[in-house]
C-alpha cells in the first residue's frame, strides 16, 4: 500500500503541489497564531514574577523594625539577584547582590528596564513603618525566558508535525478522490487497448467525486460496447468452435472431435482397466433413398438417424457422423459382447421405425459392426494405434454385415482378424508387383452380335503372384483402390492396353478398339484426363478407338461431377462405357445426361436369361433404353448359342463372354483374331494381314 501510495506520490505532480502548499499554510498559520501568543504569556509571566517579589519585598519592609532593616537579613533568591534599599534620604539601607543602575529618579512611580544580560531592573516606592523607602532590584528573568523558548520550540515542532499531517491527509485525498479515478480510467483504457479483441476491462465504480461520474459514465459506455463486441465475438467464436467440430447437418459431433474423443478413450480405458465398445453405424441403400427421394429427403433421413441415436445413448457415450450416412457410436462401461449386441440390436430397432416426412413414410435400416475394447485390439499397441485399430475393427465387422446382406450386427472376430491380416498382406504384396511387373493385361474379345465380327476387347488385368499364382482383379483391384495403388497400375494398364492395341492396328487390325476399366478412384482423382490424353499420345492410338468403362456404381457415386468429366473426356474423342449396368441403382434422369456411348449389361443377368423372366425383362429394358438414347449395349458373360441368340433377337449389338473367348494374352489374342472365322469389323482380310507383319508378329511371341 505504501508503494502504491508512493507510486501515486511521485507520478502525480499536482497533489504533490497542492498537499506541499496545504503543509506550508498549515504550518504558518499556526506559528502566526501560537506565536504571539506563548509572547504574551511569556510577558505576563514577567510581571507576574516582578509584581510577587515587588509584595514579598514589601511584606517584608512594612513588617521589619529598623533594627531588621539591615544587610544581615538576605532578601536576594533565585528570582531578586540584586537590592538596593535607601531611605528618603537617599542613604542606602540594604545593598545585596548585583546593583541596578537607574539613570534618573525623575518620577516618584514603579520603573522597569530590561537588561542585556536576561534580568529586568526594578524601581519600587515602598511603604515601610519608617516612611517610604526606594527599592532597586534586578530581577532574574533566564529562566522564564528559557521556558517560554523551549514552549515555542515545541510549539513550532508541534505545529510542524500537525502541517505535515494536513499535508499527507491532503495528498491522500487528492489520490482517492481525483487521481486514483482517473488512474482507474486510464488503466482501463490501456488495458482495453492492449486486450483489443480478447479479455475486455470491467466497468469502473463510480467515484465520490461528482465532477469525474460523467467521465465513468462515457467510459462504462465505451467499455460495454466493448464488452458486447466482445461477447458477439465469444459468441462467434464458439460457433466457429462448434462448426469445426460438429456435423452441420446432425449436428452431432465430426470426425475431428471423434478422434479426439476417441483417443481421450482409450487412454481412460488403459489408466482405469475400463472396456468401452465402438459401433459403426451405416444405413443400408441410402443411395438409393437419395435418387428415389431427392437429396433433401435423403439428409432429413440421416439428421433424423442422428438425433434418435444421440436420444437413446446416454450422456456420456459419444454418437458422432463419420460420413455421408455412417454414424459412429462410443460406449463406455459395457462389460461384455451380448450387451453390445443388446445395443445394436436396439440401434437397429430404433433406425427402422418409420420416418414421416412430407407425406413420404420412410423406412431406413442399417447395418452395425462393432468391436470391443481390450478384447478386440493388441492391447500391447501405443494408445493411437490401439484407436484407429478398434476403428478399423469396426469397419471391417461393418463390412461383413453388409456384405451378409445388409440389415444386421457383425460383432469383430478371429475369422475377420485373419482375413483383415491377409488383406494387409495383400496390399503389401500388390506394391512388390507394382515394381517387379507381375502384371499383365489380358484381352477378351467382343463381337458383333449380328454379323459376328470382331471390334475390338476388353483390357483385363491379370496379377500372376509368385507364389499364389494368378489373384481375380475382383479380390486385389479393390485393395488396389483403397491403398492408393489403383492410380499407377491403372496408368500401366492403360498405356499397356492402348500400345498393344495399337501394334495389332498397326498388323493391319487397324479398326480393333480397347475398352478399358477405370475404377472410380481414378475417375475421382482429377488428373484422368491428361493421364489418358499423355496414354493416347505417347502410343499414337487415335482417341477414338478407346473405350473407359465406368462402372454403373462409381457413376452414380457423385452424378453431377461425374457429368462434367464425362463431357470432358467425351470432347476428347473418347468411347465411354457404363460397365455393370443394373447394377448400380442409375437414376434414368441422370442417365439422359451423360455423354455414354456403350451400356454394358451385367453378366449376372445374362447367366439365367433363358431360365428367369426377370433376367429377360431387365435384358429387355436395358436394349429399350439404349435404343432410346442412342447408345450401344454391351451384353458381358455371354456364355452359350442360346444367348446369344436370344440377345440377337433382342437387337442386342455387341456379345462378349466366353462363348466367344475367355480374356486372354496379346499374343494368344493375335493368334485368335487371325483364326476368328467372321473376321474383324471393317477388316477385309485377317489372315492375309497378320501374314503380312509376320515379323511384328514374333513380338507378340506368336
Ligand atoms: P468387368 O469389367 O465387368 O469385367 C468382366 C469380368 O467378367 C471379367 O472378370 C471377365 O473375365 C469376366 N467374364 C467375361 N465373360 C465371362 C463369362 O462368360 N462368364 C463368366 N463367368 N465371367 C466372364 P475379371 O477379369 O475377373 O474382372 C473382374 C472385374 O475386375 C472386372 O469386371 C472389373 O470390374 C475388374 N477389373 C478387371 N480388370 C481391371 C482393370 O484393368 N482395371 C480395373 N479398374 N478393374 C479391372
Ligand atoms: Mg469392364
Ligand atoms: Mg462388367
Amino acid at each position: 500500500m505504501i508503494n502504491n501510495v508512493l507510486d501515486k506520490l511521485s507520478s502525480s505532480r499536482p497533489a504533490r503541489k497542492l498537499a506541499v502548499v496545504v503543509l506550508c499554510t498549515v504550518f504558518i498559520a499556526q506559528l502566526l497564531t501560537l506565536l504571539p501568543l506563548l509572547y504574551t504569556r511569556y510577558h505576563q509571566n514577567v510581571n507576574a514574577l516582578i509584581d510577587q517579589e515587588r509584595s514579598n519585598l514589601q511584606r517584608f519592609v512594612r513588617y521589619s523594625d529598623q533594627d531588621t532593616l539591615d544587610n544581615t537579613q538576605s532578601l536576594i533568591n533565585s528570582a531578586m539577584v540584586g537590592l538596593l534599599l535607601t531611605d528618603t534620604g537617599g542613604n542606602p539601607v540594604i545593598t545585596q547582590g548585583e546593583l541596578p543602575e537607574f539613570e534618573s529618579l525623575a518620577s516618584a512611580a514603579d520603573q522597569k528596564s530590561k537588561n542585556r544580560r536576561g534580568s529586568i531592573d526594578v524601581l519600587w516606592f515602598l511603604e515601610s513603618n519608617r516612611g517610604r523607602v526606594l527599592a532597586t532590584a534586578r530581577i532574574d528573568t533566564s529562566e522564564l525566558s528559557s521556558k517560554s523558548l523551549y514552549f515555542s520550540l515545541l510549539t513550532v515542532l508541534a505545529s510542524l508535525i500537525i502541517s505535515v499531517i494536513a499535508g499527507f491527509v491532503t495528498l491522500r485525498g487528492t489520490n482517492r478522490a481525483y487521481i486514483y479515478p482517473v488512474a482507474n480510467l486510464t488503466d482501463s483504457l490501456r488495458e482495453s487497448r492492449e486486450t483489443s479483441q480478447g479479455r475486455v476491462p470491467e466497468t469502473i465504480e463510480y467515484t465520490d467525486t461528482e465532477d469525474l461520474n460523467g467521465l465513468a459514465d462515457e467510459f462504462n459506455n465505451l467499455i460495454e460496447a466493448q464488452q458486447r463486441a466482445a461477447r458477439q465475438v465469444k459468441v462467434k467464436q464458439q460457433y466457429l468452435e462448434f462448426a469445426a467440430h460438429h456435423d452441420p447437418l446432425t449436428h452431432l459431433p465430426n470426425r475431428l472431435m471423434f478422434e479426439d474423443k476417441l483417443k481421450r478413450t482409450v487412454a481412460d480405458a488403459v489408466e482405469n482397466n475400463e472396456p468401452f465398445v465402438v459401433f459403426l453405424v451405416d444405413l443400408d441403400n441410402f443411395k438409393f433413398f437419395n435418387d428415389q427421394y431427392g437429396h433433401l429427403v435423403g439428409d432429413k433421413m440421416v439428421a433424423e438417424i442422428g438425433n434418435r441415436l444421440h436420444t437413446m445413448m446416454r450422456d456420456i457415450d459419444l454418437v458422432a457422423r463419420l460420413d455421408g450416412d455412417e454414424f459412429v457410436v462410443i460406449q463406455k462401461s459395457i462389460a461384455d459382447r451380448e450387451s453390445a449386441e443388446e445395443i445394436a440390436r436396439r440401434v437397429m430397432n430404433i433406425a427402422t421405425a418409420p420416418y414421416e416426412y412430407r407425406g413420404f413414410t420412410l423406412k431406413a435400416a442399417v447395418s452395425v459392426g462393432i468391436s470391443c475394447f481390450p478384447n478386440d485390439v493388441h492391447t500391447g499397441h501405443d494408445e493411437e494405434m490401439m484407436g484407429e485399430e478398434i476403428v478399423n475393427n469396426a469397419a471391417v465387422a461393418l463390412q461383413e454385415a453388409k456384405s451378409n446382406g445388409k440389415n444386421q450386427y457383425q460383432l469383430f472376430n478371429e475369422k475377420m482378424r485373419s482375413r483383415l491380416t491377409a488383406r494387409i498382406r495383400l496390399e503389401t504384396d500388390l506394391k512388390v508387383a507394382l515394381q517387379e511387373g507381375q502384371f499383365e493385361v489380358y484381352y477378351q474379345p467382343k463381337v458383333n452380335i449380328n454379323t459376328r465380327q470382331v471390334t475390338g476387347a476388353e483390357a483385363l488385368v491379370r496379377w500372376k503372384h509368385p507364389t499364389k499364382g494368378f489373384i481375380s482383379p475382383e479380390v486385389f483391384v479393390p485393395v488396389a483402390e483403397e491403398a492408393g495403388l489403383i492410380i499407377e497400375l491403372g496408368e500401366w494398364i492403360l498405356r499397356t492396353a492402348c500400345k498393344e492395341t495399337r501394334k495389332l492396328q498397326q498388323l493391319g487390325f487397324s479398326t480393333l478398339n480397347i475398352a478399358v476399366n477405370i475404377s472410380t478412384v481414378q475417375f475421382t482423382d482429377g488428373n484422368l484426363l491428361p493421364m489418358v490424353s499423355k496414354a493416347l499420345t505417347d502410343t499414337k492410338l487415335p482417341p477414338e478407338f478407346l473405350e473407359l468403362e465406368i462402372t454403373e456404381s462409381a457413376v452414380m457415386h457423385d452424378p453431377e461431377e461425374v457429368i462434367n468429366s464425362l463431357h470432358e473426356l467425351s470432347r476428347f474423342g473418347l468411347g465411354l462405357a457404363i460397365d455393370d449396368f443394373g447394377t448400380g441403382y442409375s437414376s434414368l434422369a441422370y442417365l439422359k445426361r451423360f455423354p455414354v456411348h456403350t451400356l454394358k449389361i451385367d453378366r449376372a443377368f445374362i447367366t439365367d436369361i433363358s431360365s428367369d423372366n426377370d433376367d429377360v425383362a431387365i435384358v429387355e429394358a436395358v436394349l429399350g433404353l439404349g435404343k432410346h438414347f442412342n447408345m450401344k449395349v454391351v451384353a458381358e458373360g455371354v456364355e452359350d448359342e442360346d444367348q446369344l441368340e436370344f440377345l440377337q433377337s433382342q437387337g442386342c449389338d455387341i456379345a462378349q463372354g466366353y462363348f466367344i473367348s475367355k480374356p486372354m494374352p496379346v499374343a494368344m489374342y493375335l493368334a485368335w483374331l487371325r483364326k476368328w472365322p467372321q473376321g474383324v469389323q471393317g477388316v477385309d482380310d485377317p489372315e492375309n494381314v497378320v501374314s503380312l507383319h509376320n515379323a511384328e508378329q514374333k513380338k507378340f511371341g506368336t
